[in-house]
């Protein structure tokens, strides 16, 4: 098969790459889309550790079942699936509680650490464990649903807030996460939805989208503007989609007495915590992690359209063209959102 190999830091090479086989349980997947995700594209490079060479990069996918290894029940040759961006056990404790986002053998596709390397999806094929796998809807495009998995990680950041008083909430960050964290909160029945950033083309989307109030953050008086929409009470909760010492600060600058603070972004490994903030005024912190059991709900919000990826596709393109599209993405290009490759070609997205 071809594949979208990482051959060294920086360096991907479309190649000839053995095709995967199904082992039993699993699913041999020919893969019509995949979306390149910031974690690979700052990752691509070296530095986060996660994607040490050779390895096939690529987690958010979906296509067909091309076959599947014995003992698998659910799906069929022909399906029209998508798949979890992590492999979890199914055994463990926190599997078997549903967390399985946590699990204790947890392997993410197309990821490389030095205690595994699981090849992922930016090829024509990829092997997948059944359990991990959920049919789509005929009518969703393929590109569409490669986007489900970062739909998902919303999902949950959202089913992590407290149920009760969502009147209003703040996101930080108009990036990917940032803009389905907002579409998830609205159909998870916050009334109001701000959303901050400094790129004025993202916040416009935003407000596409459904945001109530867009502000640019590089005005500093952000944490003013939130006390004034708000009453000087602050936001309800607050979804920090960025991870840095200034965004965690004005997170917890911005949430309610007695609010939550939900930690998405973690761009830097550490950040300043304003401790005596958090204590005094009894703010809940709480980090969040890829999904555990929201694909069902992505899928049907997805379709039912009250999330919608759509406006944050900015190309669709084949899988030889991968590496050009790294180095525009990791250049920073303003205006780029998700870029989808398609290694069955553009015309079956
Ligand atoms: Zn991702
Ligand atoms: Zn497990």
């Amino acid at each position: 098969m071809k594949a979208l190999v990482l051959t060294a830091n920086k360096r991907l090479e479309v190649m000839d790459h053995p095709t995967p086989v199904a082992g039993p349980g699993e699913l041999l997947v020919a893969v019509e889309a995949c979306g390149i995700c910031g974690s690979d594209v700052h990752g691509f490079d070296g530095s986060s550790g996660r994607r040490i060479p050779p390895i096939i990069m690529g987690h958010e996918a979906a296509g067909v079942v091309a076959e599947t290894g014995s003992g698998v029940t659910r799906f069929r040759r022909g399906d029209r699936i998508t798949f979890d961006s992590t492999i979890y056990c199914g055994e463990c404790r926190f599997c078997r509680s549903g967390d399985v986002n946590l699990c204790d053998r947890r392997e993410v596709l197309g990821v490389s650490c030095g205690e595994y390397r699981r090849n992922g999806a930016f090829a024509e094929f990829v092997v997948v464990p059944e359990r991990i796998a959920f049919r789509l809807p005929d009518s969703m495009p393929f590109a569409d649903a490669a986007l489900l998995e970062p739909a998902a990680v919303a999902l949950h950041a959202v089913a992590l807030s407290p149920s009760e008083k969502r009147d209003t909430a703040l996101v930080i960050g108009a990036g990917m996460i940032g803009l389905l964290t907002m579409q998830a909160a609205r159909s998870a029945g916050f009334e109001r939805v701000f959303i901050a950033d400094i790129d004025a083309s993202r916040l416009a989307i935003a407000k596409t989208l459904g945001a109530t109030d867009i502000l640019h953050a590089s005005e500093s008086g952000l944490v003013q503007r939130i006390e004034e929409i708000t009453g000087g009470l602050g936001v309800d909760v607050v979804f920090e989609a960025v991870g840095r010492d200034e965004t965690v600060s004005a997170a917890i600058d911005a949430v309610r007495k007695g609010g939550t603070v939900l930690l998405i972004g973690n761009i830097t490994p550490t950040v300043k915590l304003p401790l005596q903030k958090v204590v005094s005024r009894q703010i809940r912190l709480q980090g969040t992690a890829a999904s555990a059991g929201e694909y069902p709900q992505a899928i049907e919000s997805m379709a039912r359209g009250t999330i919608r990826v759509a406006p944050l596709i900015s190309a669709v393109a084949p899988l030889a063209s991968g590496a050009h599209w790294f180095e525009r993405l990791y250049a920073g290009e303003p205006g780029l959102m998700k870029v989808v490759l398609a290694p069955g070609g553009p015309s079956l997205q």
